[in-house]
C-alpha cells in the first residue's frame, strides 16, 4: 500500500496531528493508500507558505517563465499518462479506457492551454476625456483555496490549478477524501517541473475539517469549489465572513431532450453517454431524459436493450464500460433513490440492482445501468441529483410543454437536445436556462470552451478565457497628462 504525506512549501510532511486516513479501491473495497490527514493546523501552514511564495519569488517571475513551467508540467503529465491513468482508475473506479483516453489527455490539454495564456493576460487603455490617461492592470488575486470533488480527481485539479497559476496566483488545493492519490502524484510532477516552493500546496483531508478550515481562512483571497450544491452554499456563507471571493461549480439535473425527428440511433447513444459515462457521477449528466411522446416506446425499448448490454466490471479491463461507484456511501444513496422511485410510482425498466461479480470484485461498489420510466418532472428522482447511473425518462407533447418542464429545476448546468430541425435546436439553446448546451451530442469539453452553471448550479466559468476572470482582478490607473494643478479648489 502506497503512503503519501502532505505537500506543503515544496516539502513532503506528516500532518501536525500525525493522523492518516486510508482510501479504498472502490472496485474491491480493499485499502489502496494511506494518506496524511490535514486539518486546520496544516491548512494554516499551507496558507502561510502560499502567502510567502506569492509575495516572494512567484510574483517576480516573468509571465513567460510561469508559462514555461506550466508547459513543462503538461509534458511531464503526458509522459506519465499511462501510470497516472491507472492510479486514477484504482482510486476512483472509472474504466481505464476513460482515464487513459479522456481524463489524462484533457488534463494535459488544460495545462498546455493555460501555459499559453500566461503571456497574454493584458490590461486595456480606456479613452477617457480631457487631460487624463486611464489604463487597467489585470493582476492575480493572491492566495487561492481550491476544493475539488472525487468524480474527475485529476481533471478537476487541472481545471483549478492551470488558470490560477497562469494568472500568477499561489494555491492551497484540497482533493476529495475519496480520491486523494492522483493529486499527490501530481504534486511529485509539480516538484519535478521546478515550481518554486509554496506556489502549489496540497492538503488531503476531510471536507468538514480541512475543507471548512480552508473556506474560513482569512489568509485566503479566493476560494474555488466544485462539488454539491449543499456544500457550495456552506462555502459561500463561510467565505462571506471575510468577503473572500468565491466561484462555485455545483450540481445539476440536466434535461437531455429527444425529439421524434431526431436520428434515434444517435439519440439513444447520446442518452447513454449522458447518463452512464463515469458511472453517472458527472455534474452535467443528462439525468432527466425527455422523450417526445410519439417515439417513447421505440426509444425506451432500444435504450433498455442497450443499457442491459453495458459491460460492468473490473475497471482495469479495457473492455469495461462501467466500473464501480466511488464509495459505499454513494452506492447506498443510489439504492435509496431506486426505492424512492418505486414509492413515487416510477417503473424500473432496466437495472436497479447490484450486479453479481465474482472474486475480488464481489465487495466492490458496483451498480447496474438503471432506467426509470413513467417519471413526472415533479418527482424527487427528477428533481434531486442522484449522481449515479440512473436516468429518469419523462415524456412531453410539444415544445412549450417541454420547455416548461425542462426549466422547472433549481439547477442549470447543462442541457442536450436531439433533433434534425436546426431552428428548433437554436431556439431551445436560447430558451433553456443552463450554462452549457449540447446539440446532437453530449458531454463534450475543450480547455478553450467555458463551463459553469446558471441558477443553483453555481457561478463563475471555468476553462477558456473566462477562467482567467476568476483568477485575476482589475486595477484602474489614472494619470494626469497636463502637468497643471487640479483647478477645482483654486489656489
Ligand atoms: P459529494 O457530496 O459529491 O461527496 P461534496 O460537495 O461533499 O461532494 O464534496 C466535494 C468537496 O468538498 C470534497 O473535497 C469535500 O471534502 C469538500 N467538502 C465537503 N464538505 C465541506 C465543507 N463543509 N467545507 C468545505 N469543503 C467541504
Amino acid at each position: 500500500m502506497n503512503k503519501y504525506q502532505l505537500f506543503i512549501d515544496g516539502q513532503w510532511v506528516d500532518s501536525e496531528s500525525g493522523k492518516t486516513f486510508t482510501t479504498p479501491n472502490p472496485a474491491t473495497g480493499q485499502p489502496l493508500a494511506e494518506v496524511a490527514e490535514a486539518d486546520k493546523a496544516d491548512v494554516d501552514k499551507a496558507v502561510a507558505a502560499a502567502r510567502r511564495a506569492y509575495e516572494g519569488k512567484w510574483s517576480k517571475m516573468s509571465a513567460r517563465d510561469r508559462g514555461r513551467l506550466l508547459y513543462k508540467l503538461s509534458q511531464l503529465i503526458e509522459q506519465n499518462a499511462s501510470q497516472l491513468a491507472e492510479i486514477e482508475t484504482a482510486d476512483n473506479g472509472k474504466p481505464i479506457k476513460e482515464s487513459l483516453y479522456v481524463d489524462l489527455p484533457q488534463v494535459v490539454e488544460n495545462f498546455e492551454y493555460f501555459a499559453g495564456w500566461s503571456t497574454k493576460i493584458e490590461g486595456e487603455t480606456i479613452p477617457v476625456p480631457g487631460r487624463m490617461f486611464n489604463y487597467t492592470l489585470r493582476e492575480p488575486i493572491g492566495v487561492c483555496g481550491q476544493i475539488i470533488p472525487w468524480n474527475f480527481p485529476l481533471l478537476m485539479a487541472a481545471w483549478k490549478l492551470a488558470p490560477a497559476l497562469a494568472a500568477g496566483n499561489t494555491i492551497v488545493l484540497k482533493p476529495a477524501e475519496q480520491t486523494p492519490v492522483g493529486a499527490m502524484e501530481l504534486a511529485k510532477l509539480i516538484q519535478e517541473a521546478g515550481f518554486p516552493e509554496g506556489v502549489v500546496n496540497i492538503v488531503p483531508g476531510y471536507g468538514e475539517t480541512a475543507g471548512a478550515a480552508l473556506a474560513a481562512h482569512p489568509g485566503i483571497d479566493k476560494i474555488a469549489f466544485t462539488g454539491s450544491t449543499e456544500v457550495g452554499k456552506l462555502i459561500a456563507k463561510t467565505a462571506a465572513n471575510n468577503l473572500t471571493k468565491v466561484s462555485l461549480e455545483l450540481g445539476g439535473k440536466a434535461p437531455n431532450i429527444v425529439f421524434a425527428d431526431s436520428d434515434l440511433d444517435q439519440a439513444v447513444a447520446g442518452a447513454m453517454m449522458g447518463i452512464f459515462y463515469n458511472q453517472g457521477q458527472v455534474c452535467c449528466a443528462g439525468s432527466r431524459l425527455f422523450v417526445e411522446e410519439s417515439v417513447k416506446d421505440q426509444f425506451l425499448g432500444q435504450l433498455s436493450e442497450r443499457a442491459g448490454r453495458i459491460a460492468v466490471g473490473d475497471p482495469m479491463n479495457k473492455a469495461t464500460q462501467m466500473g464501480p461507484q466511488v464509495s459505499a456511501e454513494q452506492l447506498d444513496r443510489i439504492k435509496g433513490y431506486v426505492d424512492i422511485a418505486r414509492e413515487e410510482g416510477a417503473t424500473v425498466v432496466a437495472g436497479g440492482a447490484t450486479p453479481h461479480l465474482d472474486g475480488p470484485f464481489e465487495k466492490g461498489y458496483f451498480f447496474t445501468p438503471t432506467i426509470f420510466a413513467d417519471v413526472k418532472n415533479d418527482m424527487r428522482v427528477a428533481q434531486e441529483e442522484i449522481f449515479g447511473p440512473v436516468v429518469s425518462v419523462i415524456t412531453f407533447k410539444d415544445e412549450d410543454d417541454l420547455l416548461r418542464q425542462a426549466n422547472d429545476t433549481i439547477y442549470g448546468l447543462s442541457a442536450g437536445i436531439w433533433t434534425r430541425d436546426i431552428t428548433r435546436a437554436h431556439r431551445f439553446a436560447k430558451e433553456i436556462k443552463a450554462g452549457v448546451v449540447w446539440i446532437n451530442t453530449f458531454n463534450v469539453f475543450n480547455a478553450a470552451s467555458p463551463f459553469g452553471g446558471y441558477k443553483q448550479s453555481g457561478y463563475g466559468r471555468e476553462m477558456g478565457r473566462h477562467a482567467l476572470e476568476l483568477y485575476t482582478q482589475v486595477k484602474s490607473v489614472w494619470v494626469d497628462l497636463s502637468g497643471r494643478p487640479i483647478g477645482w479648489f483654486g489656489k
